[in-house]
């Protein structure tokens, strides 16, 4: 069942809560459960075994049977000689032939270039003292001369320091590059042109999703940790030319795997702690392209939108259901929240996990928050109501004691004793005031219900509201007495309204009643009459002890007396304001008060004309008028 009165409270701290996630997934802390959450769910994704790249690598064995790095473009161009006879897809070097070297061996490699096809060589780009990018470190041209392609060899890693993307067009210095895995997938491919969109690039008959903002970052598909790429040593393929036939017709990468030398080592999500080097790592770009295993990074304006259709699931089901049911469902949503980002992902698409997941725990937690005080609320009142209907019902049954005692006493003496006509008629009325005052008491408990539930029926005629301001003002004078309170009829004349004349003086009564009972001795009401265009206008208006306004807001609830009335000489129950609102609403007007401590309080009847209303006398069910005050 829908809840009431969350009022604008809860949609404005969902609002906060939604703007508190999409901080804290936009902060530093969630863009590290980002990085935390994309390396556990590749790690989820089946392991791929067999690779197209297959890695020359230039490993501590090699580099010192040759004598170091300086001495290594001599045996790299034997070894490129003995690789070219196997007819490879593509060669790419991760080394960046810029320095100057020995004459031989410069030409030596210059001649293996050129024997060697589809070779891609590395260009570098600088970076300044203060990181600003400087220019290219590219290959010497006699190098360049003879190579099909340049590419960058660049593996920028994210702000944690680990590896999970290259950035397939890396610009500086005046000039752009494809990175080294592109050039080496669009070679094998057959050298075709880089078509370029917005969205992504495409190399026939492949298109790869790298959209152009960021430099078009590709999102590596690492193999996985026991699937690295199949390697062969330099050294292997001199010594065992014959171990060269594991090249054929597939991207060779070339390049030096000894920590500390020339090449970057970094982490990436399958390293715990083991570096990878930057061929291997721009080997595995290769696999990504080769294989289309592309994950989709979704733009920011999606992954928002998915936060907020969490929110939004979450702050309904806070209103809509109650209890553990609300619990459970919002629990499920929260769930979804992080199964559904998790599952897109080994789809092939990464969600902001922590925006939306920020989102979500925020506004569980709100909205579970309010609903549990809600809750606590209600209970509240509904524990106040009953001790105030204990009350109530304490009264009256103390009230009903005592004319249920004179009757008793009465009838008694009555069957008893030999008594005079006179005083027989006289008891006889005593019996008859109590027993009436009695059956009023237990009629103004019941018609509170009944009149809310409809079930009384109101017989509207065409009433003259001074007639029945001046019945009531009879009736109270007794009480007013007691008090010296003097009753006014202020000035003005009123048209004749439509309603149920009993019902309505019984309103009118109540609430010149209340302004004796609720005034100080000696101070004067005045009542008024006179009406408007649509609605005659009654009031009583006292000097006496009038209600703040927090009480104001109650005095309609059923039991409820303000502290002051409860602690008062007066007696009540609480139920003659609720009776009088009941009245009003059934007969389609409405009741107002203003009030000020101190000073006084005004109530004031708004009802329906008489003028233009059905005949004489009309039946109206109480439900048929139904209207709030
Ligand atoms: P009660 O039986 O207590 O008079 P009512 O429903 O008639 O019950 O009124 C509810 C409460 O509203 C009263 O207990 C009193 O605290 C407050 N109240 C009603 N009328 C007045 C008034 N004219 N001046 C000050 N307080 C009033």
């Amino acid at each position: 069942m829908p809840r009431q009165g969350l009022g604008w409270k809860y949609p404005l701290l969902i609002l906060g809560s939604v703007l508190a996630g999409i901080v804290f997934g936009w902060s530093r802390i969630g863009s590290q459960i980002n990085f935390w959450s994309y390396d556990f769910l590749l790690r989820l994704r089946p392991a791929v075994s067999s690779s197209s790249a297959i890695l020359l690598a230039i490993d501590e064995d090699s580099l010192e049977s040759f004598g170091g790095l300086l001495h290594l473009r001599e045996p790299l161009a034997r070894a490129l000689e003995v690789v070219a006879r196997q007819e490879p897809a593509a060669v790419a070097i991760d080394i960046v032939l810029s320095e100057p070297g020995e004459e031989s061996d410069n030409e030596a490699l210059e001649r293996a270039l050129a024997a060697t096809p589809n070779v891609v060589l590395a260009a570098h780009l600088r970076t300044g003292s203060s990181g600003e990018s400087g220019a290219w470190q590219e290959p010497l041209p006699l190098f360049r001369e003879r190579a099909a392609a340049l590419g960058h060899v660049h593996a920028d890693p994210d702000d944690d320091g680990v590896c999970r993307r290259i950035l397939l067009a890396k610009a500086g210095g005046g000039k752009r590059l494809w990175a080294m895995a592109l050039e080496a997938y669009r070679l094998a491919q057959g050298g075709g042109p880089v078509v370029e969109t917005e969205a992504g690039l495409e190399i026939r008959p492949r298109r790869i999703p790298a959209a152009l903002r960021e430099q078009r970052p590709l999102p590596i598909a690492f193999p996985g940790p026991e699937s690295s790429i199949e390697r062969v040593s330099l050294q292997e393929i001199l010594e065992t030319p014959g171990s060269a036939a594991r090249v054929r017709g597939r991207v060779v990468f070339v390049g030096v795997v000894v920590p500390g030398g020339p090449d970057h080592f970094l982490m990436t999500p399958f390293s715990f702690g083991r570096p990878l080097s930057g061929v291997e790592i721009n080997a595995a770009a290769y696999e990504t392209l080769a294989r289309g295993d592309f994950l989709q990074t979704a733009a920011d304006s999606v992954s928002l939108l998915v936060a907020l259709v969490f929110a939004a699931g979450l702050a309904i089901c806070f209103v809509q259901f109650a209890g553990r049911r609300a619990l459970w469902l919002a629990g499920a949503l929260l769930a979804g929240a992080h199964l559904g980002p998790a599952a897109l992902f080994l789809a092939g698409h990464i969600l902001d996990f922590a925006l939306v997941g920020g989102v979500a725990w925020m506004c569980f937690f709100t909205g579970g928050g309010f609903h549990y005080l809600a809750l606590r609320g209600r209970m509240q009142t509904a524990e106040e109501q009953r001790s105030r209907y204990q009350r109530a019902v304490h009264y009256v049954t103390h009230e009903m004691r005592t004319p249920l005692t004179t009757i008793q006493g009465s009838s008694e003496m009555m069957s008893r004793y030999e008594l005079t006509d006179e005083k027989r008629q006289q008891i006889a009325g005593l019996i008859h005031r109590e027993s009436v005052r009695l059956a009023k008491l237990v009629d103004m408990f019941l018609s509170v219900e009944k009149l809310s539930a409809g079930e009384l029926a109101l017989r509207c005629e065409a009433v003259r509201p001074d007639e029945i301001l001046a019945v009531c003002i009879e009736r109270a004078l007794p009480l007013a007495e007691r008090k010296q309170i003097s009753i006014g009829h202020g000035p003005g004349a009123a048209e004749p309204l439509w309603g149920d004349r009993e019902f309505l003086e019984y309103a009118c009564y109540n609430l010149i009643t209340n302004a004796i009972k609720y005034s100080p001795p000696h101070t004067t009401i005045t009542v008024r009459a006179w009406h408007d265009r649509e609605s005659v206008l009654l009031s009583v208006e006292d000097r006496g002890y009038g209600m703040d306004a927090a009480e104001l807001k109650s005095i309609f609830r059923k039991f409820y007396r303000t502290p002051r009335a409860e602690n008062s000489q007066e007696k009540g129950t609480g139920l003659g304001l609720a009776i009088v609102e009941e009245i009003v609403v059934q007969h389609g007007g409405s009741i107002e008060v203003e009030s000020r401590v101190d000073e006084g309080s005004r109530f004031t009847l708004s009802l329906p004309r008489a003028a233009g209303q059905g005949g004489p006398v009309a039946t109206v069910r109480g439900d048929e008028h139904r209207q709030s005050h």
